[in-house]
């Protein structure tokens, strides 16, 4: 147990509502972290973020709330959805 090498794993967070340019940026740092050698690896995690209130799967609205939004749509929870039910 006198191994002094230690495994370095970091997750950066990045909300889905992040503009690309700013993924890109996180995305660059994460290999510029990745490349120093304290570091073994990077992970970059988006995480699904409601557009209209900021809500997340971990910190979702009062009473819950999940995804209606499609694939490709910008993200959206139920509290934030104004539509009774799914358009056609
Ligand atoms: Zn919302
Ligand atoms: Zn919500």
């Amino acid at each position: 147990m006198n191994d002094h090498t230690v495994s370095v794993t970091i997750t950066i967070q990045v909300p889905s509502t992040a503009p690309e340019d700013l993924i890109s940026r996180v995305t660059a740092l994460g290999a510029d972290l990745g490349a120093h050698r304290a570091i073994d690896q990077v992970l970059l995690e988006i995480v699904r973020t409601c557009h209209a209130c900021g809500c997340t799967d971990e910190r979702a609205c009062f009473g819950g709330c999940w995804w209606v939004n499609d694939d490709g749509a910008p993200d959206l929870c139920s509290s934030c959805s104004t539509d009774d039910g799914p358009r056609q």
